[in-house]
């Protein structure tokens, strides 16, 4: 067991896009053994290689009792969405909200061993497919909900324990204000 530590919103790597893999070499494969531990220990439905720090087109998933892989990801999505779905985030712990997405994907991609694969999912195996590919594009589900929900999940954070955001740090200025925050 590898289990590494979730990066939480507020980090830059989960606005970072991801690099495509190009060796499927030994190193991959613990990545994909490292984020199927973490996820199952979480435990998650999904989960993408910079939410554990890494920068590199891969995730993981565990839907319906299904577990896999998929690296280097290409969706084709359908049009009809589904726009009420709760969705949540392990990099947004205890936050759930809903979120509009396709009902449908193909995901295209690779398997670590470099083979190529095609998964397609429907509900929640294609709305965990989108909210992973968009980890890797350095895109959040908040980004994906409409203006209303993301103003109170923004506001859930700011008040969530484990924001970053909630205690903001604040510097005092040696001078002009004589040691006071204005
Ligand atoms: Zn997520």
């Amino acid at each position: 067991m590898a289990i590494q530590s979730i990066r939480l919103f507020g980090d830059p790597v989960l606005r970072t896009p991801a690099a495509p893999v190009v060796d499927f070499d030994k190193e991959l494969r613990k990545l994909v053994k490292d984020l199927t531990d973490t996820m199952m220990d979480a435990p998650g439905a999904g989960l993408a290689a910079p939410q554990i720090g890494v920068g590199l087109r891969v995730f993981t998933y565990y839907v319906d009792d299904q577990l896999g892989h998929l690296i280097n990801p290409d969706l084709d999505l359908s049009s009809e969405m589904d726009e009420e779905g709760e969705e949540g985030c392990l990099s947004f712990p205890g936050l759930t909200y809903p979120t509009p997405r396709a009902v449908r994907a193909v995901a295209k991609g690779f398997d670590m061993h470099g083979e190529p694969v095609v998964l397609e999912g429907t509900d929640l195996m294609a709305r965990c497919f989108q909210h992973e590919t968009d980890h890797l594009d350095g895109i959040l589900f908040i980004d994906r909900m409409d203006p209303k929900q993301r103003k109170l999940a923004m506001k859930a954070i700011r008040e969530a324990e484990w924001s970053g955001l909630s205690a903001p740090t604040v510097k005092f200025s040696p001078h002009a204000t004589g040691g006071k925050a204005l």
